[in-house]
């Protein structure tokens, strides 16, 4: 058993931290304060490869392994968790569901100026009445001609506003259950395809968030991925990829909380002396640096079995159940050691408690990874 990383992730992590500190750390308060998408960001993001780090050269991406990738997206995560999460979804989904299930034409056509950062990818299969319960979906592609015909709307879709290729889950054959759901690639541009009602949120602001419009809306036969009646599997195949990047932004989001915690209860003296040598305060950070060990390595393992090509779900799931959990702890009591300034604005670990909680709720909440790690383990 190694847990040494290689020379090449170590050099990817100490690149990803001086490029954050010089282009993300800045802005990451205005960011998230305007709800604004830093695309100055992304373009140097693109220039310097990040944003198709695991994907194949042939194919416009950094050709690194999937570790290296999520190594990156816990340095952004550490900066700033909207810009993390808007890289892993974009790689860690809508760029890997089309270098697995894409055909030639698609990968060169869709992936390419993904992987090279020209293109933002966006997954979207929440519908409003559809969130853990992804049957309930009502969205249907019906084939007309050489078209499908997609009707429907979805909801929550990160980088809606934002996005150009849209990865799209809808029914082809509701009759058929499970397998029934197929995945459509859309462009931005579209005729009936509308980005609807932008959403306001408590945290992840700068991530853009919004319903999206499907009314007749015809896409070329060429744009359904892998075959009709595989969208299910697909979506599964994309969370589990999803799911090991939130893990891993919630790894950064801890490490940032601990940072500031530890930095800041040096500083701060109360009763003569700096709060950190009070045991209270000293047995929060302890335990925020156990959590946060336990939650990299279970992270690191589950990109580390995606790498050697072995199952990964569950793993995938127990590391972002453990490490969103963590993250919601953690931030709740590094807000704590920063006292009354920790509320107020200002301070990062403001920023990073409200971007905690979502990590318990998207690519499956809480519940939904119990659901799947009990699936695994009661088998
Ligand atoms: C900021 C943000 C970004 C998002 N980005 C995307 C995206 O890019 N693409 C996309 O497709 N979706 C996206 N989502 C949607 C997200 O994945 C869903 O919100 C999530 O899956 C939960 O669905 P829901 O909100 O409808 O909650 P519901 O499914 O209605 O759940 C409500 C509560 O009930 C619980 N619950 C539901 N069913 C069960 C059960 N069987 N047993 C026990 N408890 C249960 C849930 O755990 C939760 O606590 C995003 C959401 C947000 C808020």
């Amino acid at each position: 058993m190694d847990f040494k990383l290689t020379e090449e992730q170590e050099l990817i992590r100490n690149n990803m931290r001086e490029f954050c500190e010089k282009y993300v750390n800045p802005i990451a308060a205005e960011i998230d304060e305007n709800s604004r998408h830093p695309a100055e960001v992304f373009q140097k993001l693109a220039e310097g490869d990040w944003m198709g780090m695991p994907i194949p050269q042939e194919y416009g991406g950094a050709g690194a392994d999937y570790l290296t990738h999520i190594i990156a997206v816990e340095e952004i995560s550490r900066a700033c968790a909207s810009t993390g999460f808007t890289v892993s979804i974009h790689v860690g989904i809508a760029c890997m569901l089309i270098l697995l299930f894409g055909t030639e034409e698609q990968k060169k056509k869709y992936l390419v100026p993904m992987a090279k950062g020209k293109h933002l990818g966006a997954f979207v299969l929440t519908e409003p009445g559809a969130g853990t319960d992804v049957m309930a979906a009502t969205t249907t592609a019906v084939l007309d001609g050489n078209d499908y015909v997609i009707n429907g709307t979805k909801t929550f879709t990160s980088n809606g506003p934002t996005g150009d290729t849209y990865l799209l889950f809808a029914w082809t054959d509701k009759a058929a259950g499970r397998k029934g759901m197929s995945a459509f690639v859309v462009s931005r541009g579209t005729p009936g395809m509308k980005v609807g009602e932008h959403f306001k949120k408590m945290g992840l602001r700068s991530s853009q968030t919004s319903e999206m419009v499907f009314k007749d809306c015809r896409v070329p036969k060429e744009n359904l991925i892998g075959k009709e009646g595989m969208g299910l599997q697909m979506a599964m195949t994309g969370f589990d990829h999803g799911r090991t990047g939130i893990a891993a932004q919630c790894v950064g989001i801890i490490q940032a909380a601990l940072d500031e915690s530890i930095k800041y209860s040096k500083e701060r003296v109360q009763f003569g002396t700096p709060i950190a040598r009070h045991q209270a305060i000293a047995w929060m950070i302890a335990d925020m640096a156990t959590d946060l060990a336990a939650a990299r390595y279970l992270t690191y393992h589950a990109a580390w079995l995606k790498d050697q090509k072995q199952p990964f779900s569950k793993e995938a799931a127990m590391a972002k159940l453990f490490a969103s959990e963590a993250a919601m702890k953690h931030t709740i009591k590094a807000v704590q050691i920063h006292g009354g300034y920790g509320y107020c604005k200002g301070a990062k670990v403001e920023r990073l408690m409200r971007d905690a909680k979502i990590t318990e709720i998207y690519e499956g909440t809480s519940e939904a990874q119990r659901m799947v790690i009990s699936g695994n383990v009661l088998r």
